[in-house]
């Protein structure tokens, strides 16, 4: 369908017959057939210039990615998980950070992700950096220095992730704290129900408000009902008057309490104005992997009774061939097309397609995306002229345009990170 797509050498020029999404639910009329303007790199005003005549093929702004852990990326073939639990993923992480995460290590890994992101159509990602001491010394600068070679292609942003029990009034952690504030980052944690959760909430949300940082929390990633500290965030939020903007990651075990319990959480967010992101891939591996049982539910939060309640719900790709999942690609085309399959996100009324592009792009500040005039000519065009076309095939041969101009899609080869995985 697209084979004929050249897009003209002009700096200007117009496509006709884009099926741009209205919705992801078969029963509704699917796409619009929409014109598009580019002029000098951005979407312009209607003008009269060569066109591209794209008769009906899907065309979608391009994506942000808004929760990845690109330090920890593509650490798979030297260490594997070996079972494939949460509780592995964990213990495997951390002792290859503590033998291997040297700034080369993490810069190449980190520049192999964004290279794969790039070709798959990614133009804004925010990383989670493992920022337990002393590695926040290592990662942030590392992260700054990548993040300035990348601008231009895909906007970066990152977060400290490091467990409850390190967030205290040690210097310690604000030490982490102020490294995060000085690279313009989010502050973020993993919660526990440890004993004095909301003293340390209190103590993270402070120093966020103090420091002007957002928040960004993994929050109730467990098949485990008793595991619930969601609701305690919001409190915290409120109790501190934290104005920042919170996002929870995860929020899995919310999906296996009782309904009295999940009403009143669900309310208490609704009311702190937290978000929701949810990482339905990485949920399906982890969650309620019992050796030698099969797996009896999805993983995922209940983003459905969230989002009737007003609460805003996001989609991201989280770990990429890492101990926490073994597989994934930065690709947000496989993340659309997967969480639709396991969060049944079609067949729905209104469309969840926004909660993968122009969603995450306003909860984490990234620059316009809308497909309006003055922002970028970023999008991705796929042989595909409906949902059931587009969700069918990995779309590989899907056209990205970046500022006007067509993307080289050439994906790196994983033999350039061989040398990095040699036990020393
Ligand atoms: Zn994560």
């Amino acid at each position: 369908m697209i084979d004929f797509l050249q897009l003209p050498e002009s700096k200007r020029y117009r496509i006709v017959n884009a099926g741009v999404p209205t919705s992801t639910s078969p029963a509704n009329p699917e796409v619009d057939a929409t014109e598009i303007f580019v002029e000098a790199g951005l979407i312009s005003e209607p003008h009269d210039g060569p066109v591209v005549d794209l008769r009906g093929s899907m065309l979608l702004p391009a994506f942000t990615d808004m929760h990845t852990h690109l330090d920890k990326g593509h650490i798979w073939p030297r260490s594997p998980n070996p079972d494939g639990t949460f509780e592995s993923a964990l213990a495997t992480v951390q002792a290859d950070r503590t033998r291997n995460w040297r700034a080369e290590d993490v810069r190449r890994r980190m520049e192999f992700s964004l290279k794969c992101a790039h070709s798959h159509g990614t133009r804004a990602i925010r990383t989670h950096l493992d920022s337990a001491s002393p590695q926040h010394l290592i990662s942030w600068p590392v992260f700054d220095e990548v993040r300035s070679d990348w601008s231009g292609r895909i906007e970066l942003q990152a977060v400290t992730i490091l467990g409850i029990e390190e967030v205290d009034d040690s210097d310690k952690f604000t030490d982490i704290a102020n490294t995060a504030a000085k690279f313009g980052g989010v502050l973020g944690c993993v919660t526990y129900p440890v004993a004095d959760l909301d003293r340390r909430l209190d103590i993270f949300f402070s120093m966020a408000a103090e420091r002007a940082m957002d928040a960004d929390l993994h929050v109730d990633e467990s098949s485990d009902r008793n595991v619930a500290t969601l609701g305690s965030i919001a409190k915290a939020i409120m109790r501190v008057g934290f104005e920042g903007k919170t996002v929870a990651g995860h929020c899995c075990s919310i999906a296996l309490q009782p309904d009295s319990q999940v009403s009143e959480t669900l309310d208490l967010v609704a009311k702190a104005g937290i978000s929701v992101v949810s990482l339905p891939m990485c949920n399906l591996y982890l969650q309620n992997r019992l050796n030698d049982h099969t797996p009896r539910w999805r993983g995922v939060t209940l983003i459905h009774e969230m989002r009737s309640r007003g609460i805003k719900v996001c989609f991201a790709s989280d770990n990429t061939r890492d101990p926490f999942y073994a597989y994934g690609d930065l690709d947000m085309i496989e993340v659309l097309r997967e969480s639709t399959r396991i969060c049944h996100l079609d067949h729905c009324a209104d469309s969840w397609f926004n909660s993968f592009t122009t969603i995450p792009s306003e909860i984490c500040g990234f620059t316009g995306n809308n497909l309006l005039p003055g922002d970028s000519a970023d999008f991705v065009i796929c042989s595909a002229r409906n949902w059931s076309e587009l969700l069918s095939r990995p779309q590989m041969d899907r056209v990205v345009v970046r500022n006007g101009r067509t993307v080289n899609r050439k994906l790196p080869s994983y033999s350039e990170l061989d040398d990095l995985m040699e036990e020393e």
